[in-house]
């Protein structure tokens, strides 16, 4: 009957709506044990600079994953707007900042070198007075630099509430931090928006890798936000490039750096230090020839 089928969709929909409860309630639950017991991990995902003739690392993304010990391996899109929601945000990203701070010195003692660090800020986070405080403690307990550690704010965040998180992203990059407005394109932005928003790189959603392999609409635009990007002297990063394909038509776009599966998935820090070590091999051999040439 009807009303069978209609009370049997309720039961299937409240089943599935409690499964989702019970299993952000555990997420909650054992956040502070995943933080005590360090089963946060931060993978790091390479960035290359495609201006030249050959790609060169220019960078990384810190990108957290939970190693829970009964559920696996979560990822982020899974738990982040789970601790948005239930107040952990400020708490998890603190710990991923600090972790990113003290990894970049580890690679600085080991290599002598590193690339930048992005680390990524929820728009909970723009809300914190003290954000420009906490990241200043992670440079100076890890005896870092601004230009060390830069700071990718999705864009929804400044969709928000434009007032005040100007103000802390101007405060932040005043003391030397590079802003990377992530996820641009997703929906919230507006040309007006860009003009007044302080940032230095544009960082284009995945979307536009993904749909602008052949001509049309979105070929077009990806054209005129490049275009835009460098009126305002901002770089232009594109997320999720995969395809060799896909990576031609960025650099024929203008597009600066590039990061996706066509380089490299994020991995575990101890395999981006072989990015590490390449990019630093190579470093040596160009600071080599131009000795012999002097
Ligand atoms: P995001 O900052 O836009 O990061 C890029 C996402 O794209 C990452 O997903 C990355 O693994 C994925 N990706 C990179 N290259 C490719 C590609 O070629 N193809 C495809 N299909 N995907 C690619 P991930 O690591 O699952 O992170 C998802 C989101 O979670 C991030 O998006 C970011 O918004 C958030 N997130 C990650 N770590 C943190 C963190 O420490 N704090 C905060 N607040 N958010 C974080
Ligand atoms: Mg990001
Ligand atoms: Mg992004
Ligand atoms: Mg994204």
């Amino acid at each position: 009957t009807v009303r069978n089928n209609y009370t049997r969709n309720i039961a299937v929909y409240d089943d599935t709506l409690h499964k989702a409860e019970l299993y952000n309630a555990k997420l909650v639950e054992d956040f502070q044990t995943a933080i005590d017991q360090k089963q946060f991990q931060l993978y790091y995902q390479p960035k290359f600079d495609v201006t030249g003739d050959t790609p060169r690392l220019c960078g990384a993304e810190a990108l957290v994953r939970w190693n829970h010990p009964e559920l696996g391996m979560i990822s982020p899109g899974v738990f982040i707007p789970c601790f948005e929601n239930n107040g952990l945000i400020q708490a998890m990203d603190h710990y991923v900042w600090h972790e990113a701070g003290r990894q970049i010195r580890a690679w600085k003692d080991a290599l002598g070198f590193t690339v930048p660090v992005s680390v990524n800020m929820s728009r909970i986070d723009m809300y914190d007075p003290n954000i420009v405080y906490t990241v200043l403690e992670i440079l100076e307990t890890n005896r870092l630099e601004a230009a060390d550690l830069h700071l990718e704010i999705t864009e929804s965040a400044y969709a928000e509430d434009e007032e005040q998180i100007i103000e802390t992203v101007r405060r932040l990059r005043a003391m030397g931090f590079l802003i990377e407005m992530d996820d641009f394109g997703t929906g919230y932005s507006s040309l007006n928006m860009l003009s007044s928003l302080p940032f230095d790189v544009l960082k284009l959603d995945m979307r536009f890798a993904q749909n602008s392999a052949s001509e049309g609409k979105d070929k077009y635009m990806l054209g005129v936000v490049t275009e835009i990007a460098r009126h305002l002297g901002a770089l232009v990063v594109t997320e999720g490039v995969e395809t060799q394909q896909q990576l031609e038509v960025m650099k024929e776009a203008g597009c600066d750096i590039v990061q996706g599966y066509v380089f490299s998935p994020p991995v575990p820090a101890e395999k981006f230090e072989t990015f590490l070590t390449d990019a630093k091999t190579h470093k040596d051999s160009i600071n080599e020839e131009r000795t012999r040439e002097i």
